[in-house]
């Protein structure tokens, strides 16, 4: 039995997005850039698909510009917003502490380069404050950029007001929705975002291909040499199955957003309920405002990497935080933004759930982490001294 309980990493490719991209592999196999029928169907499908990609965040089809994923969008947009602002002299990026490496380490990119970069807080609760934002912003800043919503902890960040506050100021902003699209409700206009990506593995569509949203009259600057697809701005004929597998998906997850928000929040609610008779036990970040599945929390006195590969046995995928890091043995750096202790940090799980899970396996969740956690802390020194009332470094 396998409970797949790691959605904010990667989803299972849905029925409709697989049947969406196999004729586009076997039937209309042409590339868009030839001029001959099969070459030109391909194209027409790019197009509809563009189009349809477009209404699903209130955007203009001109404004889609297909990636190969979520991090490519994001290094487009910051490294096309910051060499912009650059040309004016404007060397100054506000972000927050806890964004996603594919935004982070351009940041540091950027600050090699002499770009002065000033990294928000996000506070226990894992929310920027829109004020702080205000307050950062100054004559010379060429971009903000804030996640929609958080990928480890899953908070939900202010970015309506932070759009309307940087609109107000005349500066760019970016907004990584790669956890928000498909799972809450996400129109550029509301968030008045000039800059959003989006990535199609994220809500059951194929890996390996994303969009970013960029705003008419917004400079985007190619990073890739090569042909004249996406109007000059990405290189490289399209990937045509998996922009149709993400549009089906896309518009799968839309309409069906509210039912499915309604069943996967209740479950989050469920495990969050069943795992809090557990002592020294709490969840990470704010519990109202946070995406319908997510939920990441910590054990004190354990190791989540024993507590992973332990859930493993009984069948359970989570993960201790973002894949990414998952590999390393550092804590995370969102929970330590967050300002959680080092030792505690390392004690994180991550569950985060989709429509496809159900009550069944909620409880399993449920038992199978107390069985764990109590195994774990049964044969943990930290755990004993946690107990005497000793210090934990
Ligand atoms: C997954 C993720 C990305 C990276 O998207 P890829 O398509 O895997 O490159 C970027 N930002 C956030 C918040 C993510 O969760």
């Amino acid at each position: 039995m396998t409970i797949y309980a790691d959605n904010a990493a990667t989803t299972q490719l849905s029925d409709k997005a697989f049947s969406a991209m196999l004729p586009l592999m076997k039937e209309h196999y042409g590339n868009p850039s030839s001029l001959h029928h099969i070459g030109q169907k391909a194209k027409e499908y790019v197009e509809d698909c563009r189009e349809r990609c477009a209404r699903a965040i209130g955007a203009q089809p001109s404004e889609i510009f297909f990636t190969s994923g979520g991090s490519e969008a994001d290094n487009q947009a910051i490294l096309s917003a910051a060499y912009f602002g650059a040309s004016k002299g404007k060397k100054h990026i506000i972000s927050s502490k806890f964004e996603h490496h594919a935004v982070l380490h351009t940041l540091d990119k950027l600050k090699s380069e002499g770009f002065e970069i000033t990294l928000l807080d996000v506070y226990k609760e894992g929310i920027v404050r829109a004020d702080d934002v205000e307050k950062a912003i100054r004559d010379d800043t060429a971009l903000v950029t804030i996640m929609t919503a958080n990928n480890e902890v899953g908070t939900l960040q202010p970015v309506e007001e932070i759009g309307k506050i940087c609109k107000e100021k005349g500066v760019p902003f970016h907004t990584d929705a790669v956890q928000a699209v498909g799972h809450i409700p996400v129109d550029v206009n509301k968030i008045n975002c000039d800059l959003l990506s989006v990535s199609a593995h994220k809500f059951h569509g194929p890996k390996g291909v994303g969009l970013l949203y960029c705003r008419k009259g917004t400079v985007l600057k190619s990073l890739i040499n090569g042909g004249a697809q996406e109007r000059n701005k990405r290189a490289g004929t399209e990937y045509t199955y998996g922009i149709a597998g993400m549009t089906a998906a896309l518009e799968e997850a839309i309409n069906n957003i509210d039912k499915n928000s309604s069943k996967v929040s209740a479950l989050r609610d469920k495990i969050i309920n069943g795992v809090s008779d557990i002592e020294k036990s709490f969840v990470n970040g704010d519990l109202k405002r946070r995406l319908p599945g997510t939920v990441n929390m910590c054990f004190e006195g354990i190791e989540g990497e024993s507590l992973l590969l332990l859930l493993d046995q009984y069948g359970i995928c989570a993960s201790s935080g973002s894949a990414c890091t998952s590999g390393s043995l550092d804590p995370s750096h969102v929970l330590l933004a967050m300002g959680v202790p080092v030792a505690v940090a390392h004690g994180s799980l991550r569950i985060s759930l989709s429509e496809y899970n159900t009550e069944e396996e909620a409880d399993i969740i449920i038992e199978s982490i107390h069985k764990v956690v109590t195994y774990l802390r049964s044969i943990s020194p930290v755990w004993e001294k946690i107990q005497k009332g000793e210090v934990v470094e």
